[in-house]
């Protein structure tokens, strides 16, 4: 079938794709088109990696937008977002719109109307559910991209709860879920009552092996000498693909091993360049620098001068654009990435080498083998169409034992099927408040009902093991005042809908809630103890026992003083919400347990909520959560950026995340704390710290678009303290302080309303750059006073 014949799409669109070298259909494509995607109907494309799915799902949503309607493209990664939207783009020639919407915060679920397209992922979507943005109402289709993730126990669950609800919301929504091969895909479309098309079909052959001595073994029978040597077998097939002119994608199992890998395997690379692409790649690693100061930055740098990179989500989005880039230019040859973001990020390549097979796993404790879609996933990344003859992905193994283990169990092994993790409380405790709070659901029967259409029910044999986990989920939910019943009826209390608002886990609030509490309890019986209140302080004592949290579902809510003085420090909220099951904690590594011990009796009156004793097992996910929110603290004290990537073994892209995740969680606590009354101006400074990253006196400043942490401590250091003295500032100052960059002064000083940004003429002040010079030498020495 070829594009010209498609039906149904608008005006210019089959010309387009034609010009972009897409004139006939693939196999899979086509028979998805025979089955309706055009016309409305739903569909599940279970169809190997790098074989066109997007082009499925462009096809389903254009036609839909033809017929009238909108179209939601439901990615899995954050990161993800902005690529399939700027593909998406390419059809705003033919009066598309697209829009993405991302980040945690709850908004601008209106905006999004505008657009006929609107990429977000499932979380966002939930969340948007929630706020009842209303141009859901006017979906005509939405695509799931790689649905076989219902499985993963984190967010599967939301994948899941989020297609059931918006299929029952919008009648004759057509679902387009598109799905890595798995083995069984007919039941998801049996769930989903979609059409099929599963198929192990790829524009490009596959060999797949297993390297082993001197050769590989390829999965037809054949072996090709592939020999060793002095090196290691990842740098053999490294060296072998690149006297084909070939780049090789390697797999590893941790962010140290990519960074290793890169490192040695740079050295393999550094001999197959010309002058040119020397040249060339000196750029990019220079641009690498400039994305942050860190020693990652610099060994990414480092390596991509050689021809090779590292890939992983410790990288900044920056640096892991510039490394996709080159890559596919064919500048670096060599990536060594972990699989988390590799799977989803388009970067085929000649070879493919699964160097790890397993992988640790905290849960486990200890190595576990990777299933077999996320190595088929990894294989799929093997060939260019087009480019290359054919595309080859090999493990590795180091005995004959191992050659025939990898054989059975990856190469010849069917793929795996995808079972749902809904019946989890975690997950439970989102949805069912979410569907209590909406109005979705007002009984407990409806709960179960609507919980009948989903994945786990369609699955399970056992459907009395969701109903008794929905049912403790309930009473925890009604513990915590968030849901209350009344003559049979469920309804979300004030609090509760707030929650769910808010898109926090149910006990990541109450955890927030009973530490704002428990502070107030604890101010209250410290004034009690001046002398106010004899009796306020015994009821308090009673009250703050060391068991009794909300989060352990046994406490009374105590009524909350009024006018006590609640004392709330930046790290003690740090703590706080480190604690939540929202953050995903620092590990302590070895030395870390006896730092952080003799750190928690130092703050011990900063800590909100009752500690644990340290012979307790949760005693260690105190610490940890200690360790995060020192690095919180660290970054809201102006620390630098390596700095902190040295001391908590962490990359900038960890420091980014958490911080974002810090603002996230702030912002809730921010709203709870002024739903009960306690601290929310406390808890407004503490994040808006940790939004600029700086001390307190620079807040004001630093709030001014294009200053950041740095410039506004320099401006400060140059007596410039507020953006009032900003605006009316001596120019050749604040060219000082900003060392002498013109474009940036200029820029700021438009951004702050100064009456006359130019700078035609002005020279940089001389002390100023002294002093601002001197006092960051003295600054940094200050700050790291902690180790
Ligand atoms: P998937 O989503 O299945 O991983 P993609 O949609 O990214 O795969 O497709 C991989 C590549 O194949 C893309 O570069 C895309 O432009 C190209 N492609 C898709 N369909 C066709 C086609 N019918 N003819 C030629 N190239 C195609």
């Amino acid at each position: 079938m070829n594009v010209a014949d498609i039906s149904g799409l608008p005006e210019g669109v089959a010309e387009h794709l034609e010009s972009e070298g897409i004139e006939e259909l693939y196999p899979p494509q086509a028979e998805a088109v025979e089955a309706g995607a055009t016309e409305g109907e739903s569909l599940v494309a279970s169809v190997p990696t790098a074989s066109g799915k997007t082009l499925i799902a462009e096809l389903a949503m254009l036609s839909a937008i033809e017929r009238g309607g909108t179209a939601l493209y439901i990615v899995p990664l954050r990161a993800l977002a902005g690529e399939k939207a700027t593909e998406f783009e390419a059809f705003e020639q033919f009066g598309i719109s697209v829009g993405v919407s991302t980040g945690n915060y709850q908004s601008d679920g209106e905006r999004l109307s505008d657009n006929d397209i609107v990429v977000a992922t499932s979380e966002k979507v939930d969340s948007l559910v929630r706020n009842g943005a209303g141009w859901i109402d006017d979906l005509a289709c939405v695509v799931a991209d790689e649905v076989h993730l219902v499985d993963d126990q984190h967010r599967g669950p939301t994948l899941e709860v989020t297609l059931a609800k918006l299929r029952q919301r919008v009648p004759d929504l057509q679902v387009v879920a598109l799905s890595a091969t798995v083995g069984n895909a007919d039941e998801i479309a049996d769930w989903l009552d979609a059409a099929l098309v599963d198929t192990d079909w790829r524009p490009i052959d596959l060999r797949t092996g297993v390297h082993y001595g001197q050769a590989v073994h390829y999965d037809d029978g054949t072996q090709e000498e592939l020999s060793v040597g002095s090196g290691s077998q990842t740098a053999a097939v490294v060296a072998d693909t690149l006297k084909d002119d070939g780049s090789t994608l390697v797999f590893v199992n941790s962010r140290r091993n990519a960074e290793a890998a890169a490192r040695r395997l740079s050295d393999v690379t550094k001999g197959s360049l010309s002058a040119d692409q020397r040249d060339r790649l000196r750029e990019v690693a220079e641009e690498i620098r400039g994305v942050s100061d860190t020693e990652t930055s610099d060994d990414l740098a480092d390596a991509v001068a050689k021809g090779a990179a590292f890939h992983h989500a410790g990288l900044a989005r920056e640096h892991r654009e510039l490394v996709e880039d080159a890559f596919r230019e064919r500048l670096i040859r060599v990536v060594a990435a972990t699989p988390t973001l590799a799977a989803g990020v388009n970067t085929p390549s000649r070879r493919v080498v699964v160097r790890d097979w397993q992988r640790y796993d905290g849960t486990a404790g200890g190595m576990q083998p990777l299933s077999v879609l996320e190595v088929h996933q990894m294989f799929g990344r093997a060939g260019r169409p087009g480019l290359d003859p054919y595309g080859e992905a090999v493990l590795l193994a180091n005995g004959h034992d191992e050659l025939e283990e990898l054989f059975d169990r990856y190469i010849y092994a069917e793929p795996d099927p995808v079972r749902s993790k809904l019946a989890a409380e975690p997950a439970l405790r989102t949805h069912v408040l979410a569907a209590v709070a909406t109005g979705f659901t007002t009984t407990e029967e409806a709960l179960h009902e609507f919980l009948g259409e989903t994945l786990y029910a369609a699955q399970t044999d056992d459907p009395r093991r969701l109903e008794s986990v929905t049912r403790d989920v309930l009473a925890y939910l009604e513990a915590n005042e968030f849901v209350e019943r009344e003559n049979g009826a469920l309804r979300a209390t004030t609090t509760g809908h707030l929650v769910s608002q808010l898109y926090v886990d149910p006990m990541s609030a109450a955890t927030l809630v009973d530490g704002l509490r428990d502070a107030a309890r604890a101010a209250e019986r410290s004034e009690a103890a001046d002398g106010a209140s004899g009796e306020a302080a015994s009821r308090a004592d009673e009250a703050g026992g060391p068991f009794q949290t909300a989060s352990d579902l046994q406490t009374e809510a105590e009524p909350i003083p009024e006018d006590v003085d609640v004392e709330l420090t930046p790290l003690g909220l740090y703590h706080l919400v480190s604690r939540t099951p929202d953050m995903y904690e620092l590990y302590l590594r070895s030395g870390d347990r006896e730092t952080y011990t003799e750190l928690a009796y130092e703050v011990e009156d900063q800590l909100l909520g009752p500690a644990p004793r340290e012979e307790e097992a949760h005693w260690e996910d105190w610490l940890s959560a200690l360790k995060t929110a020192k690095l919180l603290d660290d970054w809201a004290s102006e620390l630098d950026e390596d700095r902190i990537a040295e001391r908590y073994g962490v990359g900038p892209g960890d420091i980014r995340g958490k911080v974002e995740t810090a603002e996230w969680l702030l912002n809730a606590t921010e709203r709870l704390a002024a739903d009960i009354g306690v601290g929310a101006t406390a808890v407004r400074a503490a994040r808006k710290r940790v939004q600029y990253g700086v001390r307190e006196e620079l807040l004001d400043l630093a709030g001014v678009r294009d200053v950041g942490r740095k410039r506004a401590r320099r401006l400060y250091e140059a007596g410039i303290e507020t953006r009032a003295d900003l605006r009316n500032a001596e120019k050749s100052v604040v060219l000082g302080a900003v060392r002498g960059r013109r474009k940036t002064a200029e820029r700021i000083l438009e951004n702050v309303g100064h009456p006359n940004p130019d700078l035609t003429d002005v020279d940089a002040d001389a002390d100023t750059v002294a002093a601002v010079e001197e006092s960051e030498r003295d600054g940094q020495a200050n700050l790291g006073d902690f180790s």
